[in-house]
């Protein structure tokens, strides 16, 4: 059987915003949550059942974690591949390994995109000075060069515009393997997100149309403002992908809309609730943490539909600090990640406007 009832305990990997609003949905639906991170005071500790502080080396810790629940899940894609391992050998982990193998490395993930015959920047692998050159003679520039792994909002890549552009990667990518794709210029930044259960049941959210600064996200608007063919089309390209992966959960998929033809490229894939689907938790009737519960513990999917227009803004670092200015807004549902130190940058809480008429 791979239902999990609601009086069952689910395990998180990962401590922070997400798992926190993951564990809130879990409890409304009658779930405890058994949270694992090495960081003591992480946002989801103040609201879990229970929690481990422990390394996601310490094989000890997390084979207790795994026996303590009845389903784990991680919130962020960076599980090492040791702990996925250790985790689903004792319970169901969901998504599974290979969500994680596959969406881990850039060029992994690029060639099972291709492979799924899903359309994405082209591409190609490098790791020293020469394959760096050999790789810029046929990707050429505009394009950008990114680590392999760990790269997050922006970080280990560099916009290559100039040829003195090519002369700060090698620095950028400390010694890394990485990959040369080509820049795409795009009109819009859209996202889908899609959830899967266990039954094998795929339900898409409406399109977010998203706005970053300084590589972060800044915010989701709903409906994104596409054509009709668009806004199908990335469902379908969504569904593609988490069948593809015979995926479970809720993931986000990130992709470009290019201003002359209105074709659409998929940029990044993240195995797990995302950033661009905050919007769900005022603005849809079954939020992307509530989904992503129902998907791996097996209960039917919900329904996905928007409630009106929405927009979905972050609070970075010290936006924070002007908290009254959005309490005092009475169309403004505020959530706060319950952080203290406003760092520049850091998600410390989001805000969403929801209009019904
Ligand atoms: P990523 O880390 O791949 O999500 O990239 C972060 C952001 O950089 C994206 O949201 C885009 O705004 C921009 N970007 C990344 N790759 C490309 C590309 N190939 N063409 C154009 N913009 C890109």
């Amino acid at each position: 059987m791979t239902r999990v009832n609601p009086g069952g305990t689910i395990g998180i990997l990962g401590g922070g915003q997400l798992g926190r609003m993951l564990a809130l949905a879990a409890a409304n639906l009658g779930y405890r949550c058994h949270i694992f991170c090495p960081e003591e005071n992480s946002p989801a500790f103040q609201v879990a059942d229970t929690t481990t502080v422990a390394s996601y080396t310490n094989e000890e810790a997390l084979i207790d974690f795994a026996q303590s629940v009845d389903v784990a899940t991680y919130e962020f894609e960076n599980v090492p591949g040791n702990t996925a391992d250790t985790v689903s050998a004792h319970t169901l982990l969901r998504p599974g390994a290979r969500a994680l193998t596959v969406t881990q490395d850039r060029l992994t993930e690029k060639q099972f995109l291709n492979d799924a015959g899903v359309e994405t920047a082209p591409y190609q692998a490098f790791h020293t000075a020469d394959e760096l050159e050999a790789a810029f003679k046929t990707i050429g520039r505009p394009s950008v060069a990114k680590t392999r792994r760990f790269g997050y909002d922006g970080k280990g890549q560099q916009l290559i515009k100039t040829p003195k552009d090519l002369e700060l990667v090698l620095d950028v990518t400390q010694n890394m393997p990485a990959i040369l794709e080509g820049f795409i210029p795009f009109d819009r930044e859209i996202s889908v997100i899609v959830a899967r259960s266990a039954s094998g049941d795929v339900a898409a959210y409406p399109v977010g149309e998203n706005v970053h600064t300084n590589h972060i996200l800044d915010t989701t608007d709903v409906p994104a403002a596409v054509s009709d063919r668009i806004e199908a089309t990335a469902k379908v390209l969504a569904t593609k992908v988490a069948n593809a992966l015979d995926y479970i959960g809720v993931m986000g998929v990130e992709m470009f809309v290019t201003d002359s033809t209105g074709q659409i490229i998929v940029n990044e894939i993240a195995p797990r609730v995302h950033n661009s689907g905050h919007w769900t938790m005022d603005g849809a009737h079954t939020s992307q943490f509530e989904q992503h519960i129902r998907a791996i513990c097996d209960l039917p999917l919900g329904d996905t539909q928007a409630r009106g227009k929405v927009r979905m803004k972050n609070l970075l670092g010290e936006d924070i600090l002007n908290l009254d200015e959005f309490l005092e807004d009475p169309t403004a549902s505020v959530h706060h990640y319950g952080k203290s130190d406003p760092r520049p940058g850091r998600k410390m809480g989001h805000v969403t406007w929801v209009k019904t008429e």
